[in-house]
């Protein structure tokens, strides 16, 4: 069995859904379990409804009519979403009423996505003579906790995806599966987070021992670095699962960074493929892959972080300071990435902006601070980096070519990555010349 999912682009139209219908056909002999994300834009549009909705405005009706534009180009009888709708039209007007979003309401109105591309795609496929089901994630055992807005499923989920999924999908059907979303045992919707469904595919991949996750989207895999940014940035054939794991969390944008632990925990190889060039092999992600010739895997970045700079002579030859300061850190509920320290300061990136400005008055006790705002963290991915000489010369020679003034470092040991700090706007000046020096030479 295996496990494709695609992504919002993948699903945006009947041209893309077709593309789609044809893919899954090609790999029918693998028994396929197909996970969708909402047409593209339509996740989007429902947050920013219920917000509209909070300031007493209606915009459900515009979703609403595009779903069913996109549902009647797939030849979709109508009648099969009007319990969506309604339910939908019921919540939107709660929200109105009470002027209030918690974020199990956020979670529940953003599930609509999924739960009506499922329905439509299943449908589709039925009547192209592809027996397919749509099934609410829920229904076949992804059962999570009450974390709105980043849930995850509970303990022992996997038991109960087992036995659903012997029970409900019948032999020769495809099953048509919501990504993103999720219930929790009270019965309430909850979702995995933004861009999740990549995240849903490897639950389910891992929980049922698939022999392969696939991620369809519309890049021929993983790059090497962001195509908008360097257009000559190419396709990565084979990926460690680490390596991909920190371009994920460090922006590469085509996997969501938590899809790879589950994976890795169960040793399921993901691949990522181009729903709009099928033939293009994409990127192999696996505990072992092929080989890679390159010193480097890729180029990733993560902008609008903030630089936290604790100074303190406190620090001069104490035990015990930096315990302190990240017990602050840890209070706040501050996500750090990079660390980098001296003998009498300290510096902490994160994208936790408003966590961080909270936490200023309870830091500015253990010594003086600075928070500096619009950073990026720069990640130079590869297995190579720890044991290949020249490399960081390479890097920071390149960063100086460019013109552009490095603020932070970070280089563990027998690291697969080198992050360096730069300010947002020194981006398109930096990754192109990397890019350039690393790959095309
Ligand atoms: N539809 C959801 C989102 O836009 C999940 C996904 O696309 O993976 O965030
Ligand atoms: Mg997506």
């Amino acid at each position: 069995m295996i496990v494709m999912k695609f992504g919002g682009s993948s699903v945006a139209s009947r041209t893309q859904i077709e593309k789609v219908l044809a893919v899954v056909r090609a790999h029918a002999s693998r028994d396929p379990l197909v996970v969708v994300s909402a047409h593209k834009g339509i996740t989007d549009a429902l947050i920013d409804a219920a917000r509209a909705a909070v300031a007493g405005s209606d915009a459900g009706e515009r979703i609403i009519a595009r779903q069913s534009e996109i549902a009647a180009g797939l030849g979709c009888d109508l009648e099969l979403l009007a319990p969506l709708f309604a339910e939908m039209r019921d919540l939107l007007r709660g929200i109105r009423l009470v002027k209030e979003l918690s974020p199990r309401s956020l979670d529940y109105i953003a599930s609509f996505g999924e739960r009506m591309s499922a329905r439509c795609i299943a449908d589709f496929f039925s009547r192209q003579g592809m027996s397919a089901t749509a099934f609410d994630s829920w229904e076949l055992g992804f059962v999570t906790d009450s974390n709105f807005g980043r849930a995850r499923p509970i303990e022992g989920f996997e038991i109960r995806m087992r036995a659903a999924v012997v029970e409900k999908i019948a032999a020769g059907t495809t099953a048509i599966i919501t990504g993103f979303v999720g219930m929790n045992e009270a019965g309430e919707v909850t979702t995995v987070g933004r861009n999740g469904s990549d995240l849903t595919a490897s639950l389910v991949g891992a929980a049922l021992a698939a022999e392969e996750v696939q991620i369809w989207s519309d890049t021929d895999g993983v790059m090497t670095a962001d195509p908008s940014v360097v257009p000559t940035a190419c396709s990565i054939a084979h990926m460690r699962f680490d390596e991909a794991a920190e371009l994920a969390y460090f922006g590469s944008r085509v996997l969501h960074p938590a899809t790879l632990l589950p994976a890795i925990r169960s040793d399921i190889p993901v691949r990522v493929m181009n729903t709009n060039r099928p033939e293009h092999p994409g990127t192999v992600i696996a505990r072992q892959p092929g080989p890679n010739p390159r010193p480097v895997t890729s180029i990733a970045y993560k902008e609008r972080q903030a630089v936290l700079t604790l100074t303190s002579v406190r620090m001069f030859e104490q035990v015990g300071f930096l315990a302190e300061f990240f017990a602050v850190v840890s209070r706040h509920a501050i996500d750090v990435d990079m660390i980098c320290t001296s003998e009498v300061s300290v510096s902490i990136s994160s994208y936790n902006v408003h966590q961080l400005e909270a936490a200023m008055p309870d830091l500015e006790r253990l010594g003086t601070c600075i928070l500096q705002r619009d950073k990026t963290i720069l990640a130079i991915v590869g297995q190579q980096l720890p044991t290949t000489s020249g490399l960081g010369a390479r890097i920071l020679q390149c960063v100086a070519e460019a013109g552009v003034n490095v603020q932070m470092m970070g280089l563990a040991m027998h690291s697969i990555n080198t992050t360096l700090v730069i300010d947002d706007a020194d981006v398109a000046k930096v990754v192109p010349v990397l890019h350039r020096n690393l790959f095309e030479t």
